[in-house]
């Protein structure tokens, strides 16, 4: 039986917290008694108001920056550090979307990809975690994707990111079991947001695939709010998983099942 982390009065970081499940995450924690929450987003405006705005919630302070380049990693690490002593909570959710055939896809763009839904959450968990261990007390959030478990045309690029932090989360949670510092992975199928709207509007392979899939009505569009409403009680619950849709349970069962394995033999 997992302890309760009680939310009340920690400090927070979401990365992507200007709009979509980001915004919804960094509302859920406020109303969850959050002391304070840093948003990051590349659009220093968007950041700003979107500050703002969840401010009617709680204390949410905006540090605009690219965190795919190692400079704004850096500054925004080091802001954060200068203004408090400790960093409760860490949300890994900024991501870019790919849905572009591989063979035509841009190679700036397969790097910063890459690196924005990869290395960036590794890079900031790096940052985080050993205060996070210092003081046996820490939740890092990471958000994979239903496209990390299988393949879907166009998408890669982002699928192989979004497996790459599933199998990251795998290794991450062993080094941590005796720890209080504890992970929740949050991996959904499409979601109501802006970045669903782009993969919705190409004209390729995965739009036909999508309609496919949506005939069979195996992958409903999911409720940004509802799902940051399940991330943030997994949260405070200690719970590992947030899987949507959930009538694709098994798909991630199946999915964790060599993990389950290894981890009973470890
Ligand atoms: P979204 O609406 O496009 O928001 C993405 C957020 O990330 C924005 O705040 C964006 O702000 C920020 N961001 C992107 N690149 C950044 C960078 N280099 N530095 C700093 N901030 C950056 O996306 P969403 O749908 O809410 O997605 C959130 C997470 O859920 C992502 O990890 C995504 O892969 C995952 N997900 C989404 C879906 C879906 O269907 N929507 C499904 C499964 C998983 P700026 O543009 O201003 O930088």
């Amino acid at each position: 039986m997992k302890d309760i982390f009680s939310l009340k009065g920690r400090v927070a970081l979401v990365t992507g917290g200007s709009r979509g499940i980001g915004a919804m995450i960094v509302q859920g924690l406020l109303e969850h008694g959050c002391s304070r929450v840093y948003i990051t987003a590349r659009k220093a405006m968007q950041c700003d108001a979107a500050a703002k705005e969840l401010s009617m919630y709680g204390e949410c302070i905006s540090i605009p920056g690219d965190i795919s380049t190692q400079a704004g990693i850096e500054k925004l690490a080091g802001e954060i550090a200068q203004r408090e002593e400790r960093l409760d909570i860490l949300v890994n959710n900024a991501g870019l979307e790919t849905s572009t055939a591989f063979a035509v896809e841009d190679e700036r763009e397969i790097r910063t990809v890459a690196r924005v839904n990869l290395e960036v959450p590794m890079l900031l968990t790096r940052h985080a975690l050993p205060g996070m261990i210092a003081r046996n007390s820490g939740h890092i959030v990471f958000v994979s994707s239903l496209a990390g478990t299988a393949g879907f045309p166009g998408m890669s690029v982002y699928g192989a990111t979004k497996a790459g932090i599933l199998n990251f989360v795998n290794g991450l949670s062993r080094e941590l079991k005796s720890t209080k510092v504890n992970i929740t992975v949050l991996s959904p199928g499409p979601v109501d947001t802006g970045m669903w709207d782009v993969i919705e509007d190409k004209t390729s392979t995965i739009r036909n695939v999508v309609k496919r899939f949506q005939r069979l009505q195996l992958i409903p569009t999911a409720d940004p709010v509802k799902l940051a409403i399940r991330t943030v009680d997994a949260v405070a619950a200690n719970k590992p998983f947030v899987r949507d849709p959930k009538r694709l349970s098994l798909n991630f069962w199946l999915n964790h099942a060599p993990t389950r394995i290894a981890n009973f033999a470890i």
